[in-house]
């Protein structure tokens, strides 16, 4: 099976003329026929629908310099989500008299020549505030503009429009989560009920001399020999997406009673939370799946509530969680640079380091402590963990015990998750960082008495870490105090089958803390403005100190190993 690629086979004469009007249906997110303004927009009174959906091949081949199987930007198990997504969006538009046209090449070359070569009279899809699409869509906007081709692109990956609450804010985005909530109030659509099913759709015209395909496997995208790991236990698609949502909202009681932050992270085999993000996300810059409208699973979270007698609300009920989701996408619409330290206006400026050994120890699952790495493992196999888990990491390799930099972190969230999401992943990880958001750098994650408290006997760690699974439940979580006598009988000396502590926690998260006082004070008395020479300086400040201290720490040794000696 071959993927058709930007240009047809021969060269097109003229327009293929469609003797009705045509739409073409630009399927970038949103994979999905439920709540999908664009495309019920597309087949009205359309005689023909063109659903095409384009594989970006620059993000979609294989890496093999990248720190994981996978593309440059994904990681294989959101490869493996989306191609998945794909097909049962196929599969959905066959049930009703259409397909999906698969192809490959630049989005926007390919879009504009199928509509050179196709008499398309409107163009639909969705609204994306991502920076990459704002950009892509201006060129696409562009040429159907002149070709006098109507656009259609609606808001619809968000409860709100995001453009709206900035504009009743000011033109500045709201910082704070119930400043955004008391400018979001009710969405407006919430009061009559979303089209969740269409009856049929316009089928496709003739596609001239494209070259179209199927939905391309793995193998085919050129991944050899992948299979080998364990698989994320999540599927991609619309129909998997509805099933998890029925599941969850079956429940009356757990959706009504629904607490976040209470929820076990540690639970796998039945997480705490519904696990639906995989489906919501809409993009890290070109991964898009959208399989789940938000819309909807908050018009069903509504239906809860009012039949039952009591519910949670906002910021810790699941219609809560949303929000925070709305909030993060209208933040980072509103902030330029929102992915990163510099030139970030809401982003305040710390030295962090760039160790790259603790870096490669943090990603590959070796910090020697078992809760990090056990969550680190679930990340890189499941593509998924749970928020707190998520917490905890982040809090790890930034402010708590390694001081690197939010973004490195960021980034190996963005290729490895199978939910990554920009705008939703750049705000936790400013927040963990205690880089905007949230300030309070002195409460730190403890590595390990907080997974200890949900599961003291280590049941998420002997499934993630099985090389740990014989080791008795005192040592568990510190697995470096084991006598040797134990370490043997549990098949694990720590050194040689699982890593000693690459940092200690006690001394490495004060050293943090007063890191991050320093960091803090330098903004407050800058005002913010932090220039590049004053990071520079308070980063050799604490180098200069490290090496005093490992100084210090050398001549203690030297003379604790002679009084010994004599
Ligand atoms: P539920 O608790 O069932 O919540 C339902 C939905 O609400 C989620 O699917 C999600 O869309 C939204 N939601 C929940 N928590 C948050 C939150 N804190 N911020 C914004 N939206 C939220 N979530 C992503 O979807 N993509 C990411 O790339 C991402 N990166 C993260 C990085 C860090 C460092 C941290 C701490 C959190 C991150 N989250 C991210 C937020 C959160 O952890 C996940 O949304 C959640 O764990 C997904 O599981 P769930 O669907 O079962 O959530």
């Amino acid at each position: 099976m071959r993927i058709s690629h930007c240009l047809p086979k021969t060269p097109f004469s003229s327009p293929i003329m469609s003797s009705g009007s045509a739409s073409l249906m630009w399927f970038r997110k949103g994979l999905r026929i439920h709540d999908n303004p664009a495309l019920e927009y597309a087949s009205k009174g359309a005689k023909f629908v063109y659903p095409v959906f384009v594989i970006d091949p620059h993000y979609m081949e294989p890496d093999p310099t990248a720190f994981s199987p996978g593309s440059s930007r994904a990681g294989m198990n959101r490869i493996r989500f989306l191609l998945e997504s794909l097909v049962d969006l196929d599969l959905s538009l066959k049930k009703l008299g259409s397909r999906l046209l698969v192809f490959k090449g630049e989005p926007s070359e390919i879009l504009i020549r199928c509509l050179q070569e196709w008499d398309v009279n409107k163009l639909c899809f969705e609204y994306d505030t991502d920076p990459y699409y704002q950009a892509l869509d201006m060129k696409v906007k562009d040429y159907a503009s002149t070709a006098g081709i109507e656009v259609f692109s609606p808001v619809s990956h968000t409860l709100f429009n995001p453009a709206d609450i900035i504009q009743k804010n000011g033109g500045k985005p709201p910082l704070t989560y119930q400043s955004f909530l008391k400018l979001a109030g009710q969405p407006l659509w919430a009061s009559s009920p979303l089209p969740v099913s269409l009856s049929s759709l316009p089928p496709v015209g003739d596609v001239g001399y494209f070259e179209i395909s199927e939905v391309p496997t793995v193998e085919e995208l050129g991944y050899k020999g992948y299979g080998q790991e364990e698989l994320s236990p999540f599927r991609g698609g619309e129909s998997e997406a509805l099933k998890k949502l029925r599941e969850s909202i079956s429940d009356k009681e757990w959706v009504a009673n629904f607490e976040k932050p209470k929820g076990d992270p540690s639970a796998y085999l039945k997480p705490a939370t519904t696990v639906l993000s995989p489906y919501l996300k809409f993009y890290s810059s070109l991964w898009q799946f959208g399989c789940l409208s938000s819309r909807y699973f908050y018009q069903c979270l509504t239906d809860v509530y009012q039949n039952v007698k009591k519910h949670t609300s906002p910021p810790v009920s699941l219609v809560g969680q949303l929000l925070w989701r709305d909030f993060f996408y209208t933040v980072a619409f509103g902030t330029p640079n929102f992915d990163r330290m510099k030139g970030n206006r809401i982003c305040k400026q710390i030295p962090w380091s760039n160790d790259d050994e603790l870096l490669a120890a943090w990603r590959e699952a070796r910090t020697g402590y078992p809760w990090i790495d056990a969550i680190m493992v679930q990340l890189r196999k499941w593509g998924w963990m749970h928020h707190l888990a998520r917490h905890c990491v982040a809090c790890f390799l930034t402010r708590g015990d390694m001081f690197v930099h939010w973004e490195k972190g960021r980034d190996v969230f963005e290729r490895l998750l199978i939910d990554s999401d920009w705008a939703i992943n750049n705000g936790n990880w400013l927040w963990l960082s205690c880089s905007s958001f949230f300030y309070q750098y002195n409460r730190i994650y403890s590595p390990v008495s907080f997974g200890k408290k949900y599961d003291p006997n280590g049941n998420y760690i002997r499934h993630f870490l099985p090389v740990l699974k014989d080791m008795p439940k005192e040592y568990i979580y510190e697995p470096w105090t084991a006598p040797l006598t134990i370490q043997t009988r549990a098949k694990c000396i720590i050194g040689r089958d699982y890593p000693a502590p690459v940092v200690s926690h006690d001394s490495a998260s004060k050293e943090c803390k007063r890191k991050l006082g320093e960091a803090y004070a330098l903004n407050q008395k800058l005002n913010g403005q932090v220039s590049e020479d004053d990071l520079k300086n308070l980063r050799r400040k604490f180098e200069g100190e490290e090496n005093q201290e490992s100084g210090r720490r050398q001549k203690q040794k030297r003379l604790t190993d002679w009084l010994k000696d004599h």
